[in-house]
This record gives C-alpha cells, structure tokens and sequence, in this order.
C-alpha cells in the first residue's frame, strides 16, 4: 500500500505558487487510512504516549482514531479563542506576522508524555511551536508524527524529538 498514491496535490492553492498536498482523498479510502494510522501507531507505541496532541485542524483528524488504536487520550491544541474555559497560550512568529495556539489549562499533567499529530510538516514552525506550549504546561515531548514531509523545507531541523512521518517530496 502506497499512501502517496492516495494524497492528492493541488496546484496553486491556497495561493498562487503553492503545490497543496491534500489529505481528503486519503480519508476517502478507507483501506489506505486504516493503513496510515497503523504505521504511525506501530512508530509511536515505543514512545508509551500518556496523550496525544492533534493540532488544529487536519492534525484532530489523524489523532483522533491513533489515540484510540494506541489507548491513550487525545487533546487538542487550536487557534487562538475556539476552547472554553481556562486555557494557556502560545505565541510565535510566522512568515508575516504572528499567531498564537492554545491548549485547555489543566489538559496535561506534569511529565505526561505527550506525542504531537500533525497531517504534515513544511518549515516545522507549528510543531516546534506546539512542542514549546506542552513543556510550558509541563508535558514532555518524546516523538511527533505527520503523514506528509516536505523534506525540501526542513522542518526538522527546528525540532529537537524525532518525528516520524510516512510520505515525504522533495
Ligand atoms: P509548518 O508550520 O510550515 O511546518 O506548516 C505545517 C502546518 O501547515 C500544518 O499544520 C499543516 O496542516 C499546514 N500545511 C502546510 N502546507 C500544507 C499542505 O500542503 N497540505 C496540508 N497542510 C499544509
């Protein structure tokens, strides 16, 4: 089973320029998605997640089911003001700009280990950014998975867990 086979690329969008690789095609097969999350829960059993960490929005859809393969419980981390409640907060530089994530205050326990979900890592600005928002609530970091890496970018070298991911392009 090749799961590139079943991620779709979308020329210029969501601007001009920019090669969109989309996981909707993925979702849609289901013999290709139970695949997807087998593999990255065969990768992140060995890390014995207490939790993992779904980054809004495409990475909820990946976590959600390897939480429940993996039996662990599952969190999200959002964009500024979507959770209720008390929440702690994350600032960090884009591009242009800046944003800012969110997690509910009191979802991580300290030294829970904590495995970050993401559908896929570009420059690795969002995942270092996640990371850096769990161990400010006093989670620990072992690993991080996304399906899709564009290698060209780099991302890793921003991170400082080992990531694993299923398809990269270069
Ligand atoms: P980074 O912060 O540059 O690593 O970008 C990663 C974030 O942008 C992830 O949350 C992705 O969901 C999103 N993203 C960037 N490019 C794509 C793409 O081609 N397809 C799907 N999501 C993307």
């Amino acid at each position: 089973m090749n799961i590139k086979d079943h991620i779709r690329e979308v020329p210029d969008f969501p601007k001009p320029g920019i090669l969109f690789y989309d996981i909707s095609t993925l979702l849609m097969h289901p013999a290709a998605w139970r695949h997807t999350v087998e593999q990255l829960a065969e990768a992140m059993a060995p890390h014995k997640p207490d939790l993992l960490a779904g980054i809004e929005s495409r990475g909820f859809l990946v976590s959600a089911p390897l939480a429940l393969k993996l039996g662990c419980g599952f969190i999200m981390l959002r964009k500024k003001g979507k959770l209720p409640g008390a929440t702690v907060k994350h600032s960090y530089d884009l591009e242009y700009g800046t944003d800012t994530i969110e997690i509910q205050e009191g979802a991580v326990q300290p030294g829970q280990k904590v495995v970050l979900v993401d559908d896929l890592l570009a420059t690795g600005g969002t995942m270092a950014a996640a990371a850096h928002l769990i161990r400010k609530v006093g989670g620990v970091v072992p690993a991080a998975a996304c399906i899709i890496e564009l290698t060209f970018l780099n991302g890793r070298s921003k991170l400082d867990m080992p990531v694993t991911t299923l398809a990269q392009y270069d």
